[in-house]
């Protein structure tokens, strides 16, 4: 157990802070003519899907960030899907690009990802955006990846020479962020399904990421005291990847689900359109 009670990561406040700053840029922006646009697709009718698409609608208009929504039914294929993404690809008024993942099965989700072109492709999911990622120079990173990045320079928690332990390696977030992480100079440990003595890993982590997908599956018993926790999970029922109660006990400092990576990817997506907005004006 840590002596003192760990700092809470509040993402809401992290958002915000963000969020402020965005506002005065749509309005300048807008006084010159244009409206960042963010085009939403969502295809199919998973209902989570549906509300993470409604979520972002609606954060963009709180900003004055328009957004376009683009519904496309569960039987899509990959190329319909593909010409869909290309006319937005075309729309100058579109600055950025969202296709909400997962689609259905039998669609090649690689291939429509890669159909983004890369100055809208403001949720980092294309090859060429992780490439970029990877030497440091993205113009877009993946936007739960930069938004745990974001976290740590809004608390000031320095990342050089710390030990950074990331469970999940997934191409939007586990592996990412594990890269953001090396390019700010901590020693990385990426682990993942097949990994073996995890808890022990973890235990040497001074800043622990979990990805996992697996609620409250990292243990408090696992975490060195005063490790820096980063719990990018959303499990059903609002519940994270880690195990809160315990992690909690000995976390240095700790992001809640929900109010904590959430928000901040949420607000990254928006400051990345806006992003890609100004661009149009140089
Ligand atoms: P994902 O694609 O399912 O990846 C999960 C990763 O966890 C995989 O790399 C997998 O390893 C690893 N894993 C699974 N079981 C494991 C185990 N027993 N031990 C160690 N590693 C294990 O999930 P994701 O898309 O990265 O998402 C991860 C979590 O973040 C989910 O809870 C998701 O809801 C959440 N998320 C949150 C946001 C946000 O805005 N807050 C955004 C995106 C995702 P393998 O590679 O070996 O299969």
């Amino acid at each position: 157990m840590s002596l003192n009670k760990p700092v809470i990561l509040d993402g809401t406040q992290v958002a915000d802070s963000i969020k402020k700053e965005l506002k005065i840029r749509v309005e300048r922006l807008r006084e010159q003519g244009v409206t960042p646009c963010l085009a939403t697709i969502l295809v199919g009718d998973d209902p989570a899907s549906a509300t993470y698409v409604r979520m972002k609608g609606n954060a963009c208009k709180k900003l004055g960030i328009e957004s376009k929504r683009v519904v496309l039914g569960a039987s899509t294929t990959t190329e319909e899907l593909i010409a869909a993404i290309q006319e937005l690809n075309d729309d100058p008024a579109v600055h950025g690009i969202l296709l909400q993942h997962p689609v259905p099965h039998h669609i090649d989700e690689r291939a429509a990802f890669e159909a983004i072109s890369i100055e809208k492709d403001v949720d980092g999911v294309t090859m060429l955006g992780f490439a970029q990622n990877a030497f440091g120079q993205a113009a877009y990173p993946s936007c739960t990846p930069a938004a745990i990045i974001a976290i740590l320079d809004y608390y000031d928690i320095p990342v050089e020479g710390k030990h950074a332990v990331v469970v999940g390696r997934s191409p939007i977030l586990g592996k990412p962020v594990s890269l953001m992480l090396l390019n700010r100079n901590a020693t990385v440990t990426t682990c993942h399904s097949k990994t073996r003595n995890l808890d022990q890993l973890v235990a040497q982590g001074d800043i622990v990421v979990a990805a996992v997908g697996k609620p409250n599956f990292i243990q408090g018993e696992w975490i060195k005291p005063g490790a820096i926790i980063l719990d990018a999970g959303y499990n059903e029922g609002n519940v994270g990847d880690c195990d809160y109660e315990t992690c909690y006990e000995k976390a240095g400092a700790i992001t809640p689900v929900p109010g904590g990576v959430g928000p901040v990817t949420i607000a990254t997506l928006l400051k990345q359109t806006v992003d890609s907005a100004e661009k149009t004006l140089k």
